[in-house]
């Protein structure tokens, strides 16, 4: 309408929250959806540090903080990047906020002018370009392939810079592909960064699902970058927290300061609560993990051989992460029961919707058509089941 600010034509609904509000509809009409659209676990936030987040209510953490956090939490942060990345920062230097989703909109929206390019490797998470375009920025695709491991090379990183590239996005482990960039792979991306002054932003909320390989963070790999590297991670997935809304960033303290003042005018401290639970997530190593990952891998190797029987879909075992990246474009061209023929990566979603029961997202929704994201945080045995729906349901394709 006439009422709504120019700056929203930028900007779409987010496709995963749009799948998800679709899926809880059909569930609600009393369809037995099953939905590997969600960017979450299954698992719950490990006890002790729900009882952490129990015990701040009882004793009173229920007021505003700090709106970049409080000075426990920080500490926390900071012994996390020491202990697990051989980082060191001050206190200046850390930001806690409502997920690393604000961090990252912060960051580029105290540093965007009309203009100034984000370099987002493809396929990328689904809110960098609309983040950028909303900051007044220029989203530059860099596109990578299968063949390179869904991995940006520093060809195609030399070829996207430009005189006005501001930031250049790096997300390992990635969302949507699994991809986990080697340090090596790091090491000769910041050789070409570094004779270029834009900034780098390390997108590492996956960092603590990694199922083969080593995971490594631009800020240790590159030091003499580091001045200009923000580091964003955050409790989300790791730690299962998602609802809890605690993300957080470390770098360089004029970028920290800037983003401070922008969540000091906007929505001021992430939820005490979820701080205090950090605390102790933090604080801690997280021992929990590698039963969690496990299991996790275990579900990733149930999709991948499913899949491998599937005709029309191809995918590559993702070594980090929780999500499998399909090539379906194999079903091109193949009519539905229904009559309609499959032509893009949307219509099989639509397809193994409405035929399957199976909510998977579009490859299309991250920069990468022909493909589909299935997110395997569920149990085995829906798991089990929703690839016995898919397998099904293309067998009734002709
Ligand atoms: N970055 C990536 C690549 C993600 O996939 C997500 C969540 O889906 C986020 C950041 C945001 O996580 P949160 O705001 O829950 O910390």
């Amino acid at each position: 309408t006439r009422y709504l600010a120019s700056r929203m034509s930028a900007v779409h609904p987010s496709p995963t929250i749009e799948l998800a509000l679709k899926l809880q509809h059909m569930k609600a009409e009393g369809h037995d959806i099953i939905s590997l659209g969600q960017g979450e676990l299954d698992f719950a936030t490990p006890d002790h540090i729900a009882e952490a987040g129990i015990a701040a209510i009882r004793n009173g953490q229920t007021k505003y903080t700090a709106s970049s956090g409080t000075p426990e939490l920080k500490a926390a942060i900071a012994l996390k990047f020491e202990r697990e990345n051989g980082l060191r920062f001050n206190p200046s230097q850390i930001i806690a906020g409502n997920g690393a989703k604000q961090l990252v909109f912060n960051a580029l929206f105290a540093t965007l002018d009309a203009g100034d390019e984000v370099i987002i490797p493809a396929p990328y998470w689904v809110s960098y370009p609309d983040m950028v375009s909303l900051a007044g920025g220029t989203p530059v695709i860099a596109p990578t392939t299968l063949a390179e491991g869904w991995k940006l090379t520093p060809e195609v990183l030399s070829a996207a810079l430009s005189a006005k590239t501001k930031w250049v996005i790096l997300n390992s482990p990635n969302n949507p592909t699994g991809a986990l960039y080697s340090e090596n792979d790091i090491a000769a991306l910041c050789e070409v960064l570094s004779s270029h002054d834009t900034l780098i932003m390390a997108d590492d909320i996956y960092e603590l699902i990694v199922h083969e390989g080593t995971f490594a963070t631009p800020a240790k790999v590159a030091p003499a970058l580091a001045h200009r590297i923000l580091t964003v991670n955050g409790v989300s997935k790791g730690y299962a927290m998602t609802g809890w809304r605690l993300g957080y960033a470390a770098g360089p303290e004029w970028l920290v300061r800037a983003m401070d003042i922008l969540q000091s005018q906007s929505t001021s401290n992430a939820s005490a609560i979820s701080q205090a639970a950090t605390v102790a997530a933090l604080n801690e190593a997280p021992d929990f993990l590698p039963e969690r990952n496990a299991r996790l891998k275990a579900r990733r190797d149930i999709v991948i051989s499913a899949i491998a029987d599937m005709p029309g879909l191809t995918a590559p075992t993702p070594p980090a992460g929780f999500y499998v990246f399909v090539d379906c474009s194999g079903l091109f061209g193949a009519r539905t029961p229904d009559g309609h023929v499959l032509k893009t990566d949307m219509d099989v979603a639509d397809f193994l919707l409405v035929q399957g029961q199976i909510g998977v997202v579009p490859g299309s929704a991250f920069g990468m058509p022909g493909h589909l994201r299935l997110a395997y945080a569920l149990d085995d045995a829906r798991l089990k089941e929703a690839m016995n729906r898919a397998s099904d349901a293309l067998s009734r394709l002709e």
